[in-house]
């Protein structure tokens, strides 16, 4: 599909965005609050307009990416006359409540909503192993399919409830933060020892392969199902061994908050009577909240 899109917002995101059609051959009109960032663009065949409400006439479909929904919100607000009939694909990061917000107000303008969320960096647009994610009407998502496709190998439909796609890219982003943040934590104890990041990142390696990883796919089955009886370790063993770790972050000046946290949600979950459950039995403690 290289029918006329607009994309509002040329930070690094949506200029790798707007890049995406412009060499597909859409016809493309960006639209930025800083109008430099749009004169590549405009050398490689991209339509600059100054005034976003011209940005909205000129194409059917929409794609905005600007830092936050507050900014979008504000940015479109005064323009619903303009996005009447229109299909706004909004791939702005926010939380599922802002995407169900600005769905709503979408359908009071009579503006067609899909929500999207991109699981990629800028240089991966485009490129097969790049993923995003959509939310919201299925008829919007069928209409707009074909004209997606040159941002992602993986353009992945999770449902009708619009905050689908926030939540899915907060659960990953919460995976990425901790696992990263736990390596971190690594190479700030292994570093006491003398020990640098390089020299230690083969054994991390190693550890993500054939301990994390597997365990990832044994968790999704013991929490469906609900059996958290184990082979592997339990919580009385890992709650003796994270002691271990806290005391000796402490100890070498380490910061220890990060698992002191997971610490205390192994706790309460052994004072609950649950010693011999599975780490995966953790996921009870996240939800008590
Ligand atoms: P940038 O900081 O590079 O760009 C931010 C964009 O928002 C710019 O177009 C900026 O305009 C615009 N903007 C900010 N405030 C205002 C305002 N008050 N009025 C008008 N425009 C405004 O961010 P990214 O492009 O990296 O990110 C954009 C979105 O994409 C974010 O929601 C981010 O979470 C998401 N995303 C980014 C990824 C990444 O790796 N970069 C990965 C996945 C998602 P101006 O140029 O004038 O400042």
């Amino acid at each position: 599909n290289q029918g006329p899109v607009t994309v509002l917002g040329l930070g690094m995101m949506g200029t790798a965005l707007a890049t995406a059609f412009v060499k597909n051959g859409n016809a493309t009109t960006v639209w930025n609050r800083s109008a430099g960032k749009a004169d590549a663009l405009v050398e490689q065949g991209a339509v600059f307009t100054a005034g976003i409400r011209q940005a909205i006439e000129a194409s059917p479909v929409i794609v905005a990416c600007v830092s936050t929904y507050e900014v979008l919100n504000e940015l479109i607000g005064g323009a619903a006359a303009e996005l009447k009939g229109k299909t706004i694909v909004n791939l702005t990061s926010g939380t599922p409540e802002d995407a169900r917000a600005l769905a709503g107000w979408a359908e009071q303008h009579g503006v067609r909503y899909l929500d999207g969320t991109i699981m990629a960096v800028p240089q991966m647009i485009g490129l097969p192993q790049a993923m995003v994610f959509y939310a919201g009407a299925q008829e919007v998502f069928a209409e707009q399919e074909e004209l997606l496709k040159p941002l992602a190998g993986s353009n992945v439909y999770l449902g009708a409830d619009t905050g689908a796609a926030m939540i899915y890219d907060l659960g990953l982003l919460s995976l990425l933060w901790s696992s990263l943040a736990g390596y971190f934590h690594a190479v700030a104890l292994v570093q006491s020892a003398g020990v640098s990041a390089e020299a230690f990142t083969p054994f991390a390696l190693t550890w993500i392969e054939h301990v994390i990883t597997p365990a990832i796919p044994r968790s999704a089955q013991e929490i469906d199902s609900g059996n958290f009886a184990t082979e592997v370790s339990s919580l009385g063993v890992n709650k003796a061994a994270i002691e271990h770790l806290v005391a000796t972050s402490r100890q070498l000046g380490v910061d220890s908050d990060f698992s002191a946290a997971i610490q205390a949600l192994i706790e309460r979950r052994v004072a609950e009577g649950h010693a011999g459950h599975s780490l995966a039995s953790l996921v009870e403690a996240f939800k008590q909240g």
